[in-house]
């Protein structure tokens, strides 16, 4: 089987040594498959010969030459070689900084193929980059002057002749064992190429309108696996049946009286599909959608008092430590004057007391368990578990689902998540779940007002920060990047936390997040700011996952052209969640694209994340697609949702198509695709499987 070919380890090609290993591993290549599908970030058409006197202004130039003479050049105290050549058209200079051993190759009389980007200056063409290869008359150009060449991402010491080389050899040694994916019916149906000779053309295209023809077809391919695996997840859940049930609603009721306020039309609709579900005959996969702050995690316990109601257990699993002690402090709040008895199982626990806690757990005497992915390692054992809660779940990796499936387990499952997916993507891609949405947000909360400023003008928005911390209210200042680096031009936390401490707000208290702190220093950051003894949190996106200070009314987002609309909209959701009028500021730098603009442009107009998604679709923006992609929810080689969404949904049909004729492509035959599925987003299937 061609699979296992190519989950061979790269040092097993020719060439591929464990120092170059270590470079591809940075990129994280480990295998032939890693290593074949690693694609081109661009190309060079190097098809077309173009003459020195078209070369001026760093324009390609592709000629044969032949060298005329040497001569040296100062450069460094020492001198360089200056190599004149000319072609049938003029004559041009290569100068050799660094590369005086070219005198022994580049010899007068000889001719060679040429290939490089030179500037005319004193008077002369000159070139100080170029590649050469000897010409001879007999053979044919090397590709590298003949083809459209590749142009790879690169780590390490990697260059793109090397990653080149390995790519190429790999393809010959490999291609063998690579199956086309594709039914025939549909390569002829929508001209589509086998993928072995799509493999081939994406590398190493033999014309620009193969190489489209070739990323079309895999395209294709991975999104027809998609839609199968998506229909075959649902088909199975739909064969699981279990007995219906009825639970008591007197927990529900006695929850929902001592709420101050009443819900929300879209809770009290979730709310009633998420009942249906759990009663029903089949075990429940819904995802619950709904802007921060809309109310979904009172939704959720609304479902997990139904369960315990009936003598059953719940999970809530939440991406962090930090947000299970938010829930779980929200979660005791709610339900524990109710007699829900309630844990939180979290890293730093003493083994005593996880021990405690854990054959509690399996003893029936707790209800509601919070935690993070920890709630689902081995020796983890509830006495009845009834419901499944995952917060964020598409900030789960694969592996942590995989390990639910083991305990051989198939509660309700309840995903919930803030990144609003427009709908016509939930439809496709989470085909084999049910939706609900909570469209509407608790009465008397005040959208966040979103003001735009040039990078010029941030003293003034430091300005009207200080103005709200005289107030008496709390913010944060969001950076992209942790640390300096030389190699960026863009701020970062720690340096800025620097400058805002000293010169801006002296004298303020403020505090530092990022990833990189040890998980005790973030959380009594945390907690400092939540009882705020921190006025100011200075951080990279970490306060992005459900942090919730009422008090924090404005929030400043330094070099915002570079968050996708989804990060900026889930950051933004930070403040605004008091009384108080929230504000952000989402500063820009001048290298702001014009897409750029129009993202912010619909920050400052809308507040409503189901728009926010549905517009971000509309000028597909760098595959942000509402972060969805990077996001880890679906994780696709060949296709971008947002670039090949019409190629999305030209699959569907032909995916139900083909399934209604052959119905066994169900069940196997997978072959790369498999490879991809396998890191994608598989939802209710490893729920349930086990
Ligand atoms: P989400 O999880 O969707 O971000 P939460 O469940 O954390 O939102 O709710 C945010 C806040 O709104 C909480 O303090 C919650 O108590 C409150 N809340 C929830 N539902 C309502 C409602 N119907 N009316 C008023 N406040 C509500
Ligand atoms: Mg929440």
């Amino acid at each position: 089987m061609f699979v296992r070919e190519l989950t061979r380890p790269i040092t097993e090609l020719k060439g591929i040594g464990a120092r170059t290993a270590e470079w591809y591993r940075r990129m994280g290549i480990i295998t032939w498959f890693d290593l074949i599908t690693h694609l081109p970030r661009s190309y060079e058409d190097r098809s077309v010969r173009i003459p020195f006197s078209k070369g001026y202004d760093r324009q390609a130039v592709l000629t044969v030459m032949e060298v005329i003479s040497h001569s040296r050049i100062r450069f460094k105290g020492g001198f360089a070689l200056k190599v004149m050549v000319r072609d049938e058209t003029a004559a041009a200079s290569l100068l050799c900084f660094g590369r005086n051993f070219l005198k022994n190759t580049l010899i007068p009389g000889r001719k060679f193929y040429f290939y490089g980007r030179g500037q005319v200056q004193y008077g002369e063409l000159q070139f100080s980059s170029f590649e050469t290869a000897p010409f001879r008359e007999e053979a044919p150009p090397p590709p590298e002057f003949s083809r459209i060449i590749p142009v790879y991402p690169l780590a390490g010491q990697l260059t793109q002749k090397i990653i080149r080389k390995d790519i190429a050899g790999l393809l010959r040694s490999s291609v063998k064992h690579i199956r086309n994916e594709v039914p025939e019916k549909l390569l002829s149906d929508y001209s589509l190429l086998p993928t072995p000779e799509a493999l081939k053309e994406i590398h190493f295209p033999s014309s620009p309108a193969r190489r489209d023809g070739a990323r079309r077809s895999l395209v294709f391919g991975e999104f027809f696996y998609l839609h199968l695996t998506v229909r075959r997840r649902a088909l199975k859940r739909e064969a699981v049946r279990r007995t219906a049930v009825s639970y008591p609603r007197n927990l529900n009721n006695r929850l929902l009286e001592s709420l101050p306020f009443r819900l929300t039309d879209g809770q009290e609709r979730s709310v009633s599909e998420i009942t249906a579900d759990l009663e029903s005959g089949k075990p429940m996969a819904r995802l619950l959608q709904g802007d921060v702050g809309s109310g979904k995690t009172l939704t959720a316990l609304l479902a997990a008092s139904l369960v315990i109601d009936g003598g059953r257990q719940a999970a809530f699993m939440v991406p962090t430590e930090l947000l299970a002690r938010q829930h779980a402090e929200e979660s005791a709040r709610l339900l524990e004057a109710l007699g829900v008895r309630i844990a939180l199982l979290h890293g730093g626990m003493r083994r005593k007391d996880r021990q405690l806690l854990l054959d509690a757990l399996a003893a029936g005497e707790i209800d509601l368990l919070i935690g993070t992915h920890a709630l689902f390692t081995h020796d983890v054992a509830f006495r009845d578990l009834g419901l499944v809660i995952i917060d964020e779940q598409h900030r789960f990796g694969v592996l942590q689902r995989l390990s639910l499936t083991k305990k051989g387990i198939t509660p309700d499952l309840l995903f919930m998540t803030a990144t609003p997916i427009p709908r016509t993507l939930t439809m496709t891609i989470f085909g084999d779940l049910d939706i609900s949405v909570i469209d509407t947000m608790p009465p008397g909360r005040k959208p966040v007002i979103t003001h735009l400023a040039a990078e010029a003008s941030r003293e003034r928005v430091y300005q009207a920060v200080r103005a709200e911390f005289d107030r008496g209210r709390q913010g944060y200042f969001v950076y992209p990047r942790i640390e300096f680096s030389d190699s960026s031009e863009l701020k970062d936390a720690v340096s800025m936390y620097e400058y805002l401490t000293q010169q801006v707000y002296p004298g303020i208290p403020a505090g530092l997040i990022h990833s990189q702190l040890p998980q005790e220093e973030k959380q009594s950051v945390m907690d400092a700011f939540s009882s705020g003894a921190i006025v100011y949190l200075v951080s990279t996106t970490v306060v992005e996952v459900g942090v919730h200070v009422a008090n924090a009314s404005c929030m400043v987002i330094e070099h915002a052209e570079r968050f996708g609309l989804s990060a900026l909209h889930q950051l933004r959701g930070r403040v605004g969640r008091g009384a108080h009028q929230a504000y952000t500021f989402l500063i820009f730098s001048e290298e702001i694209t014009d897409q750029g603009k129009q993202r912010l442009k619909i920050m400052k107009e809308s507040c409503d994340g189901f728009r926010i998604a549905e517009e971000d679709l509309k000028i597909r923006g760098p595959g942000d697609i509402a972060g969805l992609q990077q996001s880890g929810f679906i994780q696709l080689i060949y296709a971008d949702l947002v670039g090949d969404l019409d190629l999305l949904h030209e699959t569907l049909p032909a995916a139900r198509q083909v399934l209604k004729e052959d119905p066994g492509l169900l069940s196997g035959a997978y072959s790369l695709c498999r490879e991809v599925l396998q890191k994608a987003p598989p939802f209710a299937e490893e729920l349930i499987d086990g």
